[in-house]
């Protein structure tokens, strides 16, 4: 089958990988002039099935509220723009945020990521792409002891639903991850995901996408989507800005971008962007910079190291489309950063960056057929597009081969908003 991918960031380059690996003729149709160069060029770099409890949460309402005026808070939605679509966002969002949607949303979320997790795993014994892997686990750490009871409970529901995570002492945080040390006299606890990893999700896509390309798979850069030509229930052919392009099916992997095309089409994807930022710093002193991946929960902040560098990214701004920086936000993430590893590196040096995560209202992506017969999505995984790109991918390569996905898709489509 010819089989088009609209855009290459890291769901996109692992849906093509699968597919070419299925045996079908895979064309990627992409603005930019390599792949991974959007939301996937500077995240948290985390692939941690830890973080499946979705924002949708009850706790979250009152924690935005106490937020709400801060410019440097972890989460600011701007209300007072005149933008519907966040309006309507918005109320599905805090439809999800009670107690039973949360732990569906979990359980949803959960599924994809531990089976991405363990494609990923499967994926680098078959191919040898550097990208700073590294399979130290993810250590979560709490200052505010009733954040941490907090974060008791949620493990407790990720443990019985097959996610692996252990409450530690910060005695035993330390000798996890002894570069904590400055920090340690403020924090309360923390808690382990022995078996989550990081990585850098630009090096992995670019090497999996020459690595698809040296399979066949025809990546198409700096050519961008303009529109469709429709057929009934089908999609006859994708415009390009290069010229139209015909195929038996059209897998939409354009991040925040999927929404404005597939309202195009008639569909209704409630994908909104949520900008985060990143600061990645050049490390000066090897013992001060942590191995294990970090997540300093109350500020919504990540830490990665990639190899020679410290990747420190988080926070999240409803405010559109535009991933233009705020300092406000990009030198909070700085600011949290220093006071955990004070000494790591040259934290004036560090390279900022924003990003647009696709999120849906449930954190849930969306992977699956559409009611246009030819046409699949995989997009909307907002905080996770890194930890769920190689098992969506996998899971919707199978999807459209004909054969049943090795995961329970129930709750994954487009279906589910009606
Ligand atoms: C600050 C921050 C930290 C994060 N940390 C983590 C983390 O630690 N772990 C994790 O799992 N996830 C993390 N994420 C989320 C993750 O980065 C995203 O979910 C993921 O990158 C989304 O990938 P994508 O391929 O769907 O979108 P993108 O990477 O945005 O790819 C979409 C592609 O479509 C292309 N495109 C768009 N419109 C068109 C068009 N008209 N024509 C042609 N091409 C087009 C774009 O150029 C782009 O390359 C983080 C995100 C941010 C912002």
């Amino acid at each position: 089958m010819k089989v088009v991918v609209l855009g290459a960031g890291v769901v996109g380059t692992a849906a093509v990988w699968y597919l070419r690996q299925s045996g079908h003729e895979v064309s990627v149709i992409e603005r930019q002039p390599g792949a991974g160069l959007e939301t996937s060029f500077a995240n948290g770099g985390q692939v941690s099935p830890c973080h499946a409890e979705p924002w949708a949460n009850p706790a979250t309402p009152f924690q935005a509220l106490k937020w709400l005026g801060k410019p440097d808070a972890p989460l600011i939605f701007k209300w007072w723009r005149y933008d519907p679509e966040l309006w309507v966002w918005l109320l599905r969002f805090l439809a999800n945020c009670t107690p039973g949607r949360t732990r569906i949303n979990t359980d949803r979320t959960l599924r994809v990521a531990l089976y991405s997790r363990q494609c990923l795993q499967e994926l680098r014994r078959e191919v040898d792409i550097d990208y700073d892997a590294k399979t130290l686990g993810i250590l979560h750490v709490y200052r505010d002891p009733s954040a941490f009871a907090h974060a008791i409970k949620a493990a407790e529901l990720m443990a019985k639903l097959g996610l692996k995570r252990e409450a530690k002492t910060v005695a035993e945080a330390l000798a996890i991850e002894p570069a904590l040390g400055d920090a340690a006299p403020e924090l309360t606890g923390a808690i382990f995901t022995p078996d989550d990893e990081s990585g850098d999700a630009h090096k992995f896509t670019q090497g999996l996408a020459a690595q698809a390309a040296a399979q066949g798979a025809l990546f198409c850069y700096g050519t961008t989507v303009t529109g469709f030509l429709r057929d009934g229930d089908r999609i006859a052919q994708v415009m390009t800005d290069k010229g139209p392009i015909t195929a038996d099916a059209f897998v939409m992997t354009l991040g925040s971008w999927s929404h404005v095309w597939a309202r195009q089409l008639g569909l209704r994807l409630p994908v909104y962007p949520a900008k985060g930022y990143s600061a990645t710093l050049a490390v000066t002193d090897t013992a001060q910079a942590p191995q294990v991946s970090i997540t300093d929960d109350e500020h919504k902040i990540v830490f990665s190291r990639l190899g020679g560098r410290l990747r420190c990214a988080g926070t999240a701004e409803l405010s559109g489309w535009s991933d233009a920086m705020d300092p406000v936000r990009a030198n909070a993430i700085v600011k949290q950063a220093r006071s955990l590893f004070p000494r790591a590196g040259d934290y004036t040096g560090a390279e900022l960056w924003a990003g647009l995560r696709p999120t849906t209202p449930d954190s849930v992506p969306v992977i699956g057929k559409t009611r246009l017969k030819n046409l699949f999505l995989d997009t909307g995984h907002g905080t996770l597009g890194w930890t769920m790109a190689c098992g969506s991918g996998k899971a919707l390569a199978d999807v459209i081969s004909g054969r049943e996905p090795e995961i329970d898709m129930t709750g994954l489509g487009i279906e589910r908003f009606g």
